[in-house]
């Protein structure tokens, strides 16, 4: 089992460029123009669009690991950060330049996608010029932002309000702060109308507010439940009726100051999006005409970013791409409402959408190492002495066949003879008729087998591939053990079978020939990665490179900077990972430097969060080994030895240490 090539790409003639790496990966289709492989066969980023300037990635995580940083690593581009809400917003005013909107627009950035303080203050720097919001959806949210916002930043909250987070917002309001209750169900309105009136609250004075609505049209994609007639959040036609009529008669009419739906994340198609602008928008002139002067109309969220390849459902996970781009989203919501407007002669309101993960996903990426390749097939194995067991010749039969058939039936006959014989050999073992000296002979039969039949598959060029081929190919396909865990890092992959692009971070100027799986760090069988984006036609393995002991090698898990970081959950105890904050500038080696690093959260305290302390810990550690001391176990120097090792280790990161791991290796 040595370095066969186990997937000679298509390219087999001429050779193999940085290019063709950048092709395979589908690299164009996620990157939105930010990343991409240069001539060393690297993947570099161009965070400045329009510029040239380019950082290369492997210089990043060498200066990285100069600063401290261990791995997996997360390495931030603030500079994407800026530059997708520059171009949201620019996007928004050209739609309204072009179709002769008379309102703006202004974007939302909803926190809870990525609540990281140096996200939200970058996001926020770069909307000043366009005057960008916030938007929270709980009580710690809300006290976060409450004290980043200027007197001029709208602060929108949803989310469930109690008594509590009704008067915070209402001492804002007192203090000048733009920010609006979006209420959710009817009894919130009841509640901050009681609170007002406790406080005095009439007039100019009384509370300003917004309202979600719940919408007869139901979103497309994953989280379509979020809109809809049977959503969890917003009020029902007749509950919006009912508090415009309290509002009247409170004579508050203008205090109704928004409207709002949100019909889940990652809109896969923008049909929907119109009909739900549309429906909303109807509403909006309704109220304009009885004299409500409702000043915003908040589309909600859902804006999509393409993780897993081409526009137009050529590539089959529809819900982790879209079907349009930003100009397209912004031309629908922009003209729907405009018609509506014009057709009702009815002001055009300020329109907001609180885009969360258009503008954060793009910024940040995972980086993980390879720890070792585990092959899943059996070494060969000499045939036992014994007398041979039915099975064993069944097993030997298909073998010898399997390497003089040519044809595709008589392949699949071949593959399936085997497979039939490798359960049997499995179930006789378990009963106790046939011995391990001869189960393992035919498991390592089966795999030669196996193999052989594939090779010979691939060299039929068959297309569309056999279900057998493609089912053999995940088969006999190298587990590449890598230093993350999917739950801490991509927690959407594994709950809701979100795709994320990856790929490696060097060697790109080399033929990957190898079929690969990603699995995980965590004692848990979903701890994988299942499905990959790349230009080829198996998504269920990606092609990788031979793994070269000793020589570090380096993955990439892209656009990860929307909600997975925050998703983030503990198995196993991973816990959260180290950062690296990077800058653009062409005044710098290598064009960037690293503005900030963030340690990974230690083993100590990572085991506080579920209550095991280290001053305990250690105390019993101590108590340990002073009784096998005494006990003559061992000698007091060695006790103490050990003692000091498993102190030290507390302060560890809770990942491996990549240069020291046992690797596996086929
Ligand atoms: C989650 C959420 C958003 C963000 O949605 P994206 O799809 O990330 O843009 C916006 N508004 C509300 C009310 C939300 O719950």
């Amino acid at each position: 089992m040595n370095d066969t090539p186990q997937h000679p790409t298509a390219n087999t003639n001429t050779a193999w460029t940085p290019g063709d790496a950048e092709e395979l990966y589908a690299v164009k289709t996620w990157s939105a123009g930010f990343f991409g492989v240069n001539d060393k066969g690297h993947v570099c980023v161009h965070p400045l669009p329009g510029e040239d300037l380019a950082i290369d990635i492997p210089e990043v995580i060498d200066a990285a690991v100069k600063e401290g940083c261990s791995f997996p690593l997360i390495l931030r581009f603030q500079d994407i950060i800026s530059a997708r809400v520059r171009r949201l917003n620019l996007t928004f005013r050209e739609a309204i330049d072009e179709a002769g909107y008379e309102g703006e627009y202004r974007s939302i950035y909803p926190i809870k996608v990525n609540q990281l303080h140096e996200v939200v203050a970058e996001v926020m720097e770069a909307g000043k010029p366009f005057n960008l919001g916030l938007e929270c959806g709980s009580r710690a949210e809300l006290m976060a932002a409450l004290a980043l916002v200027s007197d001029d930043t709208l602060l929108l909250c949803n989310g469930v309000k109690d008594h509590s987070m009704l008067t915070l917002m209402l001492n804002a309001q007192q203090l000048g702060q733009q920010v609006l209750p979006v209420i959710e169900k009817y009894s919130e309105f009841e509640q901050l109308m009681v609170l007002a009136d406790q406080r005095g609250l009439v007039g100019d004075k009384a509370p300003r507010l917004g309202v979600r609505v719940k919408l007869s049209t139901r979103g497309a994609g994953r989280w379509f439940e979020s809109g809809g007639s049977g959503s969890k959040f917003g009020l029902t036609v007749p509950e919006l009726v009912k508090l415009v009529h309290e509002l009247e008669k409170r004579r508050l009419r203008e205090h109704l100051a928004l409207l709002h739906f949100h019909l889940g994340s990652q809109i896969s198609d923008t049909q929907v999006l119109r009909t739900a602008v549309r429906e909303i928008a109807q509403f909006y002139a309704d109220l304009q005409e009885r004299g409500v002067p409702v000043q915003y109309l908040d589309v909600g969220g859902g804006l999509g970013v393409n993780y897993g390849g081409s526009y137009g459902g050529e590539y089959e996970d529809v819900e982790s791409s879209i079907n349009y781009g930003l100009k397209e989203y912004a031309n629908v919501v922009v003209f729907a409402v405009k018609d509506i407007c014009q057709e009702r002669s009815v002001p055009m309101p300020t329109l907001l959408s609180e885009s969360g993960r258009a503008l954060t996903a793009h910024h940040s990426m995972l980086v993980v190492p390879l720890l070792g390749v585990h092959r899943p097939d059996a070494p060969p194995m000499p045939e036992p002495l014994a007398e041979q067991p039915a099975v064993v010749k069944r097993m030997q039969a298909a073998a010898k066949e399997a390497s003089h058939v040519h044809t595709r039936g008589k392949l699949t006959e071949v593959i399936h003879d085997a497979q039939e014989a490798q359960l049997e050999a499995e179930q006789l073992a378990r009963l106790g008729y046939l011995n391990i000296e001869h189960l393992a002979f035919v498991e390592s039969l089966y795999w030669r087998t196996a193999r052989e039949v594939l090779q010979r598959f691939a060299a039929l060029d068959i297309e569309p591939r056999p279900a057998e081929q493609l089912e053999l190919e995940k088969q006999l396909t190298d587990l590449y053990l890598c230093d993350f865990s999917v739950f801490q890092s991509i927690l959407d992959h594994w709950a809701i079978g979100q795709v994320f692009p990856v790929m490696p971070l060097d060697r790109l100027d080399e033929e990957p020939r190898r079929r690969g799986q990603i699995v995980d760090l965590t004692c848990d069988s979903d701890g994988k990665i299942s499905q990959y984006v790349s230009s080829n036609a198996n998504k269920a393995w990606l092609p990788l490179h031979d793994y070269r002991p000793g020589e570090p090698y380096y993955l990439g898990v892209f656009l990860v900077g929307a909600y997975q970081e925050i998703l983030g959950d503990a198995h196993n105890l991973l816990g959260r990972v180290g950062e690296a904050h990077v800058y653009a500038s062409a005044d710098e080696p290598g064009n960037f430097w690293i503005e900030e690093t963030i340690k990974a959260i230690s083993i100590k305290d990572m085991l506080s969060t579920v209550q095991y302390f280290p001053s305990d810990l250690d105390r019993r550690m101590t108590e340990l080994i002073r009784r096998k001391i005494e006990a003559g176990v061992v000698k007091p120097a060695e006790g103490m030895r050990i003692l000091n090792n498993y102190t030290k280790r507390l302060d560890d990161s809770t990942y491996c240490d990549t240069d020291s791991v046992a690797a596996p290796q086929g």
